[in-house]
């Protein structure tokens, strides 16, 4: 397996076309294809019992369940560097991802060159929309802890809004405003918190702020909202009519594949990096669709050399709209997200304010 030390040399993970991308991911997928079936036991069984067996290996993403189910590692158990989990509830299975050195440096690598594309190379004040306990424990707020460690190393002067009991921590906000409003910064928060603890809290106060010069980023998950006819461009012109934000990217990432996550553009479309791909599957046939069809979400990531995360198949529905030509610029494909596929298993958190 040859490094993939010259894809995080480029300026931009935004800048390869089409046919330029294919070119450098597809010798470190192949490559990942048969490092994983040489090294994983289960996945190996599961490559030879598909039709076609190996030769139709590419066209196998394994669905992101099946990590539920199985120890899916292609490392021995003295590389193990640490184990992500899915959030879960006691009547579902815990999704495990094991993380050995070289997987870690992968992931962190990638996010790095992702988030400095939209906030450049410095640490910049970060507004956390979330209450202080929620990296303390790590069995109740799985999914939420570990987005905020992901994004904490991008931020200086952590604040969080909100307090323990998840009120709106009005102090600590107008101490956050008073000294960093002329400068940019960071607000970051899984989506239902800054909209029901936050953004509503503010609107029932009749409270506006003014951090204009911030940047949010969110993700976690629209169901909830879409029970209270919230999308995106409400969620948007809210934010921005009691914060002053314009600056509001969504993002779209999963614990089987840490790094390569998928942000919105400023035209509301979110960008596959140059380390991962996205197709839309057809459900019943598992054949890609063209563009501007939805279905059933595949995504192919260069990172995970300690698991076979390399081509998964999520439980989301979404619709790839084009392949660079999004009008911010930015090459690679651009797509939106639907929810989730029915009578998919939903994977819950446990607590009371659950991501999804
Ligand atoms: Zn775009």
């Amino acid at each position: 397996m040859k490094s993939i030390e010259d894809i995080f040399q480029l300026d931009s993970p935004y800048l390869l076309t089409k046919d330029q991308k294919k070119k450098m991911l597809d010798p470190y997928l192949h490559d990942l294809d048969n490092l994983h079936y040489e090294k994983c036991i289960s996945y190996r069984k599961i490559v030879d019992a598909i039709p076609g067996g190996r030769n139709k290996q590419s066209d196998l993403y394994l669905p992101v369940r099946l990590f539920k189910n199985f120890d899916l590692r292609s490392i021995s158990s003295d590389q193990i560097l640490k184990t992500l989990t899915s959030s879960g509830t006691t009547s579902q299975q815990v999704s495990k991802i094991y993380i050995d050195k070289i997987t870690a440096i992968n992931q962190t690598k990638a996010l790095v060159k992702i988030m400095q594309h939209y906030i450049g190379k410095n640490r910049l004040p970060m507004l956390i929309i979330d209450h202080p306990n929620v990296i303390k424990d790590r069995t109740l707020f799985s999914a939420r802890g570990a987005g905020i460690r992901g994004l904490w190393t991008f931020g200086r002067n952590h604040t969080y809004a909100l307090d323990n009991e998840m009120n709106v921590d009005d102090d600590a906000i107008d101490a956050f405003i008073e000294k960093f409003k002329h400068q940019k910064s960071i607000i970051f928060g899984f989506t239902f918190m800054i909209w029901k603890y936050f953004i509503q809290e503010l609107e029932k106060q009749g409270r506006t702020i003014d951090l204009c010069n911030s940047i949010v980023f969110h993700s976690g998950g629209w169901k909830k909202l879409q029970d209270d006819a919230v999308d995106n461009e409400t969620f948007k012109s809210k934010v921005k009519q009691l914060t002053e934000v314009s600056h509001v990217h969504n993002f779209y990432g999963m614990v089987e594949q840490v790094g390569t996550i998928y942000v919105e553009c400023e035209k509301g479309y979110l960008h596959a990096p140059i380390f991962s791909d996205v197709k839309i599957l057809d459900p019943a046939t598992m054949k890609e669709r063209p563009h501007k069809q939805s279905g059933v979400i595949a995504v192919e990531s260069i990172l995970p050399v300690s698991y076979p995360g390399h081509r998964l198949l999520t439980e989301d529905l979404g619709t790839v709209m084009g392949e660079d030509d999004c009008e911010c610029g930015k090459k690679g494909k651009y797509f939106l997200i639907h929810g989730r596929l029915k009578k998919a298993e939903i994977r819950g958190c446990s607590d009371t304010y659950a991501v999804e």
